[in-house]
């Protein structure tokens, strides 16, 4: 966004250090100083498309048209005028006066004067997907001085993407077609993969012209766009929220570090299974996407094994029995699996911590605190394995329907109401609520912890934000072993790393990754 000369030169000069290869200058609200404008065109570090949006198509200019159309006029007269100049298709079509005064100016088959500008035609829809798309993709192919056509629509859904993805794979020309809002990340990251001329990117989140932009930094760095190609393998995390999840940096990080021709994006999908089975079916329908795998966290658990179901997966039996999977596997023969990685995640942070094997679990009386789908993959393992499990619930119905399902299996398991939790009949504590998580880091699930454990005894927070919760620092301070749920955390990822890429992840990558995030994030 221009707002002064100055300011554009420094945004195209970082912009150009940031590694964009082409800027666009958004002079919708500085259109008052032609030779300014002018001279930012001329000097910036990187060629220019321009663009001037009035706000009947979502932009800020609220002058008249015949004025607009000057300023592309002057500017069309630098001595290096800009790269492209962006032009509404509806602007285009409404009038011929413009359509005549912008042929005059743009490079095409027609043209008589010689110029170098390309014509981007755009249509924006910032509700959702237009209904005549179609026929403004017409209009825009069949408009000799076209160069570039530019569809960007609000996005309902992840699947709104792979329209976006047909509209560039079937190529009347040079085209971008760009999903916004929330749901429109793929469409934006993966544009290369089906070849579009371009994405846009801003220096900075609140720099974004557009709901749903990445920053130049996580376009580059997060999601590794130069390595992207058309064979790149499309992983991600469904969830819902999922924006904040840390699961795109260190499994993006992990393909990195063993040379993977894969992405992995933050997929958000809302709660209903309705939505979910659309969602994900329609994505590994798309056989160009080639759509691999998916970690699959709340509220999606459930729904991933129905779905394993009614698509015939191959069903880890484990997962099958605490009745959530969080990992989707896609083979290159397109068969599926699903299975829970959170169970040997917890379970092998315990054995790692003590030393010790999975047999030895049997010999081991586990306190689980917490009735919910974290506590039950963590009470299947330990049961499984023949430990004796007690799960402390505050709702006490939630914590026997959970031990009725696991006792007895190999192990014993009993339900008890939370305020029972102060006696020292545990040699493992495990706290699979939220208490403690961030921003409530004060809160814990065992207020009196001195009178609880003593040295021996081992304290497990599947929390990782933060990675010391209260509770562990009271442990701590009890003398116990203590165990971070950034341990579990990265199990866990590792784990579904191992499935998709058959390739063993540097811990240390994920850890470091993870670390610098948490500690970033100022928790
Ligand atoms: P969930 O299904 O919502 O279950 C939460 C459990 O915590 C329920 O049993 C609930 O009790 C209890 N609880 C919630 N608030 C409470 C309170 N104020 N006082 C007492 N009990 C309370 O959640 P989840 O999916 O199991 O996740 C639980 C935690 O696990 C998360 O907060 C997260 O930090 C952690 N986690 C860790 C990893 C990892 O890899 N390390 C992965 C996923 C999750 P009621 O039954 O009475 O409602």
């Amino acid at each position: 966004m221009v707002h002064a000369p100055d300011q554009a030169l420094d945004d195209t000069t970082r912009a150009a250090q940031h590694g964009a290869d082409l800027v666009e200058l958004r002079v919708d609200g500085f259109t008052h100083d032609h030779n300014a404008l002018a001279r930012v065109v001329e000097e910036s570090d990187l060629p220019c498309i321009v663009t001037c949006r009035p706000d009947w198509e979502g932009g800020q200019y609220q002058g008249d048209e015949h004025a607009r159309i000057s300023l592309f006029e002057h500017l069309a007269q630098c001595a290096r005028p800009p790269a492209y100049i962006d032009i509404e298709l509806a602007a285009y079509q409404r009038s011929s006066d413009t359509r005549r005064r912008i042929d005059r100016l743009v490079d095409h088959p027609g043209q008589v004067k010689p110029t170098s500008t390309g014509l981007i035609l755009s249509s924006h829809d910032f509700k959702s997907r237009p209904i005549d798309l179609y026929q403004r993709v017409e209009a825009m192919a069949a408009a000799p001085a076209c160069r570039i056509m530019k569809l960007a629509w609000y996005a309902k859904s992840l699947r709104d993407n792979l329209e976006a993805f047909e509209l560039l794979a079937s190529h009347h020309k040079p085209t971008i077609a760009l999903c916004m809002g929330p749901f429109g990340l793929p469409s934006r990251v993966l544009a290369k993969k089906f070849g579009a001329l371009l994405t846009f990117a801003s220096i900075e989140p609140s720099a974004a012209t557009a709901e749903g932009q990445p920053t130049i930094d996580q376009l580059k760095n997060l999601y590794r766009w130069d390595t992207i190609t058309p064979t790149t393998r499309v992983f991600g995390v469904i969830g819902y929220p999922v924006a904040h999840s840390a699961s795109p940096a260190i499994h993006n990080a992990a393909f990195d570090a063993v040379h993977h021709d894969a992405v992995y994006l933050p997929l958000s999908i809302p709660p209903e299974y309705e939505h979910f089975a659309a969602t994900v079916g329609a994505w590994l329908d798309a056989t160009d996407l080639h759509f691999r795998g998916a970690s699959v966290t709340i509220p999606h658990k459930e729904n991933l094994l129905r779905f394993a179901h009614e698509r015939h997966a191959n069903i880890e039996p484990l997962a099958e029995h605490i009745g959530a999977a969080n990992t989707l596997v896609r083979h290159d023969n397109g068969s599926l699996h699903t299975t829970n990685t959170d169970c040997s995640a917890a379970i092998d942070s315990v054995c790692h911590a003590l030393g010790i094997l999975h047999a030895d679990l049997a010999a081991q009386r586990v306190a689980v605190i917490g009735a919910g789908g974290v506590a039950r993959a963590v009470v299947a393992g330990f049961a499984q394995h023949g430990a004796t499990v007690v799960v402390y619930n505050r709702t006490l119905e939630k914590a026997q329907a959970l031990a009725d399902r696991f006792n007895g299996h190999t192990g014993k398991v009993v339900a008890t109401p939370l305020d029972k939790l102060c006696d020292s009949w545990g040699q493992i504590y495990i706290n699979c609520t939220p208490l403690g998580m961030h921003p409530h880091t004060d809160a814990t699930p065992v207020p009196d912890p001195q009178k609880t454990w003593g040295p021996g005894t081992v304290v497990f927070d599947t929390i990782y934000n933060p990675t010391h919760t209260r509770l562990l620092r009271d442990a701590r301070a009890a003398g116990c072993l203590t165990i971070s749920g950034l341990d579990m955390f990265i199990r866990q990822a590792a784990l579904q790393f191992k499935l998709w890429t058959n390739q063993d992840v540097p811990l240390d990558v994920f850890r470091r990754i993870l670390t610098d995030r948490l500690t970033n994030s100022g928790t």
